[in-house]
């Protein structure tokens, strides 16, 4: 197994390499069938790549959209949870990291 390869020769970047569509896929509502597929199939690299390309798909969880009428008014501005960067709360994502908002949730509040 290319894993059994990776491992002694990269240590745990390799291992993290390998693991890698897990690693993204890990919030995802599939996320034990991506693992799944990831670590039986991904030493085949097709199935590595269809994990990633699986754990890369945007997918819609259920209870984080929001509807316009529940988000705070435009003029206000938040903090990104992930990576801090400035998102304008009626942006449904983060322009920086592409995180889907969840306004009722999102805490770190800034006022201009
Ligand atoms: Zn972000």
């Amino acid at each position: 197994m290319l894993a059994f390869i990776f491992i002694p020769v990269f240590g745990l970047a390799g291992l993290a390499l390998y693991l890698l569509p897990t690693i993204i896929g890990f919030r995802k509502r599939n996320a034990s069938a991506i693992f799944a597929l990831n670590l039986l199939l991904g030493w085949t690299l097709v199935g590595w790549v269809v994990s990633l390309v699986w754990a890369l798909t945007k997918e819609d969880i259920p209870g984080v959209a929001v509807s316009p009428a529940e988000r705070p008014p435009a003029n206000v501005v938040w903090t990104c949870p992930t990576c801090r960067g400035v998102v304008a709360s009626n942006a449904p994502f983060c322009q920086g990291c592409g995180m889907k908002m969840a306004w009722p949730g999102a805490v770190n509040r800034l006022n201009y």
